[in-house]
């Protein structure tokens, strides 16, 4: 995201929030604009390490908790995979992911064309469908040097 979409995201993020009626502390607004800011996918360990020097309040159940509630009003997805703990992406575009099987990144990349599967399943099968996931395996460009 560019510079001023990201701070329109945080600022209609914040309203949203105020919206469900949550009180807007300090680490609130810290955890959702490192979410923002990140092109990292996450775990809720990472963010408490990136944020616990400016926040000595911050826990990581400060940061659990906040991930929950921005889960639950839809602001960000957890992401699993396998046994390693979830991973946070903030939503933005539709987008898929192509995770390194030997160092675990993972990155995002656009594919639009894909939405017509759900068209396309729909007719054939008759579902009203709602959505689908896909996920991409491979190494990454830093794990082939
Ligand atoms: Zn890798
Ligand atoms: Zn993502």
């Amino acid at each position: 995201m560019k510079m001023m979409d990201k701070e329109q995201t945080f600022i209609e993020s914040i309203n949203k929030l105020k919206g469900t009626g949550v009180r807007i502390t300090p680490q609130r607004k810290a955890v959702l604009e490192y979410l923002i800011e990140t092109e990292e996918h996450p775990t809720a360990d990472d963010i408490f390490k990136a944020l616990s020097h400016e926040h000595k309040n911050m826990s990581v159940a400060t940061v659990y908790n906040n991930l929950k509630l921005f889960k639950d009003t839809g602001l960000v997805t957890e992401l699993t995979y396998g046994d390693s703990s979830s991973r946070f992406d903030f939503r933005t575009n539709p987008h898929y992911h192509i995770i390194c099987t030997e160092c675990g990144t993972i990155t995002d990349f656009e594919y639009p064309a894909l939405e017509e599967v759900e068209h396309l399943a729909g007719l054939l099968t008759g579902y009203e469908v709602n959505g689908h996931r896909l996920e991409l395996y491979g190494r990454c460009p830093n794990c082939q040097k």
